[in-house]
């Protein structure tokens, strides 16, 4: 596996750029860190008289307006859509909603009521997105991302996730604390460790003096403690086969143990897209939207974009492009023949949502505030919000398709029609809260692998895992003046974060290889 450097200096070699990496070193960007990312700067002044083309309004496109921005470039971003924000989408009252063939949608949503179609929550580990949202005053909050109040719904039987989680940990140390007891284990570990974690499953796992499981209330109450003589009842606990009903109820177990997925997750307040509108209000001047770009040629070493159904040419010194690749390989490009091989067919993942107005019964009825749902049906989650809590109405997410308990079910969930999409998804809310789906208002579907200018969440598959092969690598590279980024170009992929970062890494190439150009007479 070639180490970062390795990359950078191949990438100088490749790209014409003879002593990128000492241009780099030269100008303080070539150690970063992805905690130094967040303090990022291009040297000031350092673009005067040089211009760029940003391809794509996205978080990619934006930051790397941003930045280019403030170090002095003369900058022009080309959106193919009426918005900014790509795979940022947050659906309000009156927004259309385009799919390939799909009929239209509105959506309807009441004042301050949304849908995050897009990205959703963000971790705290990741640190240059949120370094934008406190840099531009972007107000957030907690978006409850794991909730042991809500329901797992798997083989056709509901139960809480306190229950699953609880249960499944006391029957793990009666069997563990069993096999201690019977020195089972007396040639695996020292007899004085064996004794110490004896006594911490005791504690650990709820087990009686004889090591039994003995639900303590932890996994939830038959009788919930009350006033004067209404003493707690704990629920009684579930065995194996109802704590495992099938294989596919392993990812919410583990979910809250995945580094960018523990609670609490951050969210914008008001909806999902308010980091790429505050990046859009500083860049705003730059930015054209409905210009779709057809053609991307180099003109000697500078770059000549036509974009628009009229055909406008546009050139500059260099371009930025973070076109995903479904619709950068579709684009007339002079690109060298391994650019174009390996931005060709990659598989982008088509995950779905559904998203309903109702009165808010999961926390009026069930006290649910926030959190996700599991189910082994199609629409395998459900996301309550997290904001506006005891407000009238909300817009619950009764369907995020991303594979997470089957790998077929977004093609699966994205090949049916709207209709049958919603109906799936309000069975689903009857089961977790039988009698309530009848409330549910206002339907709206997104599957991303029908969305125009985005055509799936992004980069997936084996050559996009830890271990990156040489299409990747190829990818990386520029092409002359053009540099590339979008979050496919990242370790952070399917992520904002991820965007960030590879435009600041083509924003840190752009500048040595303009530390190494003349800039051309205004
Ligand atoms: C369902 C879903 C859930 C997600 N969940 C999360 C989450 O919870 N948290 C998180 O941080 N991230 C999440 N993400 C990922 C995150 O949204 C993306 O990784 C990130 O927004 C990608 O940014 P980008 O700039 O690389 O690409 P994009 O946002 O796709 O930007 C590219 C831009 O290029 C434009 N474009 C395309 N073709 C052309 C053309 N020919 N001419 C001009 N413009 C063009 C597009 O319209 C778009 O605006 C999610 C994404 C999806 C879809």
């Amino acid at each position: 596996m070639p180490t970062r450097r390795d990359v950078l200096t191949q990438l100088g070699a490749l790209g014409g750029a003879s002593a990128v990496w000492m241009a780099m070193e030269t100008l303080g960007l070539a150690t970063v860190t992805p905690a130094r990312a967040a303090r990022f700067a291009l040297p000031p002044g350092s673009g005067q008289g040089r211009s760029v083309v940003i391809l794509g309004a996205g978080i990619a496109g934006l930051v790397a307006a941003y930045e280019l921005r403030k170090a002095g470039w003369t900058v022009t971003v080309l959106e193919a859509r009426d918005r900014i924000g790509g795979r940022v989408w947050t659906v309000r009252g009156g927004d259309r909603i385009v799919q390939t063939g799909r009929p239209d949608q509105r959506a309807e949503f009441a004042p301050g009521n949304y849908l995050n179609a897009g990205a959703a929550r963000i971790p705290s580990t990741h640190r240059l997105i949120l370094s934008y949202a406190r840099r531009l005053g972007v107000p957030m909050e907690v978006m409850v991302n794991c909730n042991r109040s809500a329901g797992w719904d798997f083989g056709g039987r509901v139960i809480a996730e306190r229950q699953a989680v609880n249960d499944m940990r006391g029957r793990i140390s009666e069997l563990l604390a069993k096999a201690i007891d019977a020195r089972a284990l007396d040639q695996e570990m020292p007899k004085d460790e064996l004794a110490t974690l004896r006594g911490f499953l005791g504690a650990y796992g709820a087990l009686d003096e004889k090591g039994r499981y003995e639900p303590d209330g932890r996994s939830g109450f038959a009788e919930e403690p009350g006033g004067y003589t209404h003493a707690p009842v704990p629920a009684r606990a579930l065995g194996f086969g109802a704590l495992v009903p099938s294989r596919a109820i392993v990812l919410p177990y583990l979910f809250e143990q995945i580094s960018d997925m523990q609670a609490p997750m951050l969210q914008p307040v008001g909806g999902m897209d308010g980091i790429a509108r505050a990046l859009y209000r500083e860049v705003r001047p730059s930015v054209r939207l409905g210009r779709p770009v057809v053609s991307v040629r180099r003109v000697g070493e500078r770059v000549r974009v036509v974009h628009g159904a009229d055909r406008q040419a546009l050139e500059a010194d260099y371009c930025v492009c973070t076109l995903p690749l479904p619709l950068l390989s579709r684009v007339d490009a002079d690109f060298s023949a391994a650019k174009k091989a390996a931005m060709k067919d990659v598989p982008y993942l088509p995950s779905v949502k559904v998203g309903f107005e109702a009165p808010r019964f999961w926390e009026t009825d069930d006290f649910l505030y926030g959190g996700v749902a599991w189910t082994d049906r199609l629409n395998e989650n459900v996301l309550y919000p997290s904001g506006g809590f005891h407000a009238p109405t909300g817009v619950l997410v009764a369907a995020y398709v991303a594979g997470w308990t089957h790998p077929d079910n977004p093609q699966r969930f994205a090949a049916l029609s709207h209709e049958e999409r919603i109906r799936i998804s309000r069975d689903s809310i009857e089961a977790l809260h039988p009698g309530r789906s009848q409330l549910l208002t206002k339907p709206v579907t997104v599957a991303w692998g029908l969305t125009p200018w985005s055509e799936g969440v992004g980069a997936v598959g084996p050559e996009w895992d830890v271990k990156r092969g040489a299409r990747y690598a190829e990818l990386l590279k520029p092409e002359g003046p053009i540099v590339f980024a979008g979050e496919h170009l990242s370790y952070v992929g399917l992520w904002q974060e991820g965007a960030a970062l590879s435009a600041h890494e083509a924003l840190k190439l752009l500048a040595a290889m303009a530390a190494e150009r003349k800039p051309v007479a205004a």
